[in-house]
Parts: structure tokens; C-alpha cells; sequence
């Protein structure tokens, strides 16, 4: 029996006056009772073992993963209601199934309500935003020993309510405070930005000018065309679309038949001599392979690229872009909960 108590650690407890105590901060004189089933509780603190509690005598209607679940669920409550209050941000990021991308939001962008206690039609959610009059906007799973059951996800269907699905460890209570980092997220709508011709995702790129190089035949300066994807400049994925763009920050291209290029579709241009930076000697690969320098930017401008048709849009650096953390929450249901 003592063998079956010493496997089950509780790495918080309750002390007398209802606070909850981390088994190593916890002074050996106090009594403790467990979160879950309010019984008591011994510390164990010794040279081997982590410091933890355990139930004075053994419960086997009580477990750890109860009591991680409780906590987790309160700690994103109260985070998000702080976060609200204060006018923080509550962020997470989701890995969107609709775009493959990496999408951010802010669960406490605007004022609204965070319940946990709460049944829906026929599902009863961890957490619960909801707008101030009163419509579910986001539901939060805290998921512990188990995914939620299937008449809870049927229900969710029904709801068409965005589901956000939050794996917490012991190691993860304290910043469930502040934000839910990397989750999954089921029905949340896509944040991306489309191709208006293809309908695909589009990227965000940056594309830059150049300076550093010269004319292959008038040795005049010449600006070289980089992009920037991922956080790095690369001047070799160049396509045909790039041309009006490149035009737009100083660089002249231009499309490419020459048989021997044949992998390359467009080369630079000169724009004192005018001539196609091709040569017998000099691959064309010395320009457009070239490793741009960042030190060596003279100019940049942020575009929308779809790598699918090459279709390219100018980014209006003004204009903020509409991310998810804009559209997981709808805008209408943001300004009805604002005029209330
Ligand atoms: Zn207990
Ligand atoms: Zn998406
Ligand atoms: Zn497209
Ligand atoms: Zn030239």
C-alpha cells in the first residue's frame, strides 16, 4: 500500500488558508490538503525523490491528472480575464490545417466573457470566451488523460464553434497564466491571405535591392534583386512575376530565352548599356546566384507572392495586415460586444 501512495505525486497542495503551495517552496510545518478531493496530505521532500505531496491516506478516487487539469484550466481563466483586464494580450499560436501555416491570435482582444463552468447544447467546455452579449466565440479543451468524446466533438460540429486544444505538463501551470503558445486549434477560421486568381495561400515576401554588384560588359553599378522568405535574403528564386515588383525598388529584369539558361526564366538588365547580364565567360549564375549581403540593401518592399501561379501583390506597409489574430474572433460579433 505505502508502494502505490509513493507512485502517485501531487506537486501542489492546498495549505490551510486555500492557497495552492509548489511542494518545493512548501514549509515541512504546515498541514495541506489536496486540490482535488480537499483530503489530507503529506509533504515529501527528500534527498532522492522530486519534492512532492501525497494524500495522507490513499484515495484511489483521486488522481494527479485531476488535479493538473483543475489547475490548467483555472490558470487559462484567470489568465485571460487578467490578460482582459489589464489590456495584455492572452496570444497562441496554431498550426492551421486549412493553410499549413502557422497562424497568431489574442484571446483577450476585446472585452468578452470567460466562463468555466458552463454547458453548451450538449457539450460542457474547459473554458469558455464568450461575447459580452453572450455568444460562445472560442472553446478551450484542456487536454490531460483523455481528447474530448466523441458527442462532445459532434456537439462542437454543431456549434461550429473554433475548439482550441491545450496539452499541459506540471512545467507548463505557470505560463498558462500569461498564454497558451503552440496548441491545436479545430474550426478556427483561416487568417491567410489568398491568391486572388488561384484562391492558394499566398506568402508574405520582402523583396530587396541590391547594390555591390557591376554590369558584366560596362562595369557600371548594377542592382541585384533579393527576396526575403523565411527571415533570409535569397537573390536565386526568381520568377517572372518578380519583374514588376523588381521595377518597383530599382531593378531591372527581364525574361530569358537563351538556350544555355535554359533553368533560368529572367536575368538582369543593365540600366546604363542595356545589356542582358549574360556572357561566355561570366555565367549568368554570377548575378542572380549571387549571395546578396544584407549590408548591401539599398531598397525594400514588402509583397504577397503565390508560389503556385506567380502572382504577386503589393503589401501596403501602412495597412496592417488582417491576421488571424483579427479573424479568429469575427469583427461584427467584436463590434456588437463593443456598442454594448
Ligand atoms: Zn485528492
Ligand atoms: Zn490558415
Ligand atoms: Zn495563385
Ligand atoms: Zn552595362
Amino acid at each position: 500500500m505505502m508502494e502505490a501512495i509513493e507512485g502517485i505525486q501531487y506537486p501542489y497542495a492546498l495549505d490551510k488558508g486555500g492557497s495552492i503551495v509548489k511542494a518545493v517552496d512548501a514549509p515541512r510545518s504546515e498541514i495541506y490538503y489536496c486540490i482535488n478531493c480537499g483530503e489530507r496530505m503529506v509533504l515529501r521532500r527528500g534527498e532522492i525523490k522530486q519534492p512532492h505531496f501525497a494524500h495522507y491516506t490513499e484515495n484511489p478516487n483521486c488522481a494527479p491528472e485531476t488535479v493538473l487539469h483543475k489547475m490548467a484550466k483555472d490558470n487559462i481563466s484567470q489568465g485571460i480575464d487578467t490578460a482582459l483586464s489589464l489590456n495584455f494580450e492572452y496570444p497562441l499560436t496554431w498550426r492551421c490545417p486549412i493553410c499549413n501555416q502557422e497562424h497568431k491570435g489574442n484571446l483577450a482582444r476585446s472585452p468578452r466573457e470567460v466562463e468555466t463552468e458552463v454547458s453548451l447544447d450538449g457539450v460542457r467546455p474547459d473554458v469558455l470566451l464568450s461575447s459580452v452579449k453572450g455568444k460562445p466565440l472560442v472553446a478551450i479543451e484542456v487536454v490531460v488523460t483523455h481528447r474530448p468524446e466523441k458527442g462532445a466533438i459532434e456537439a462542437y460540429k454543431r456549434l461550429k464553434l473554433p475548439v482550441i486544444m491545450v496539452k499541459p505538463g506540471w512545467e507548463d501551470l505557470e505560463k498558462l497564466k500569461s498564454g497558451l503558445g503552440l496548441v491545436k486549434a479545430w474550426q478556427a477560421p483561416c487568417g491567410a491571405k489568398r491568391c486572388p486568381k488561384c484562391k492558394k495561400p499566398i506568402d508574405e515576401v520582402e523583396i530587396g535591392a541590391f547594390k555591390g554588384a557591376s554590369c558584366l560588359y560596362c562595369g557600371k553599378p548594377i542592382l541585384v534583386m533579393g527576396l526575403m522568405i523565411d527571415k533570409r535574403w535569397d537573390s536565386r528564386k526568381l520568377s517572372p512575376g518578380a519583374i514588376k515588383p523588381a521595377r518597383s525598388v530599382g531593378v531591372l529584369l527581364t525574361p530569358s530565352k537563351v538556350a544555355s539558361y535554359a533553368e533560368r526564366t529572367i536575368v538582369h538588365v543593365c540600366s546604363k548599356c542595356g545589356a542582358l547580364q549574360i556572357g561566355k565567360w561570366h555565367n549568368i549564375r554570377y548575378l542572380v546566384h549571387t549571395e546578396v549581403r544584407r549590408e548591401d540593401l539599398e531598397k525594400s518592399k514588402p509583397y504577397y507572392r503565390c508560389e503556385k501561379c506567380d502572382t504577386w501583390l503589393e503589401k501596403k506597409r501602412t495597412v496592417k495586415s488582417m491576421t488571424a489574430l483579427q479573424t479568429l474572433i469575427p469583427p461584427d460579433v467584436e463590434k456588437g460586444a463593443r456598442n454594448e
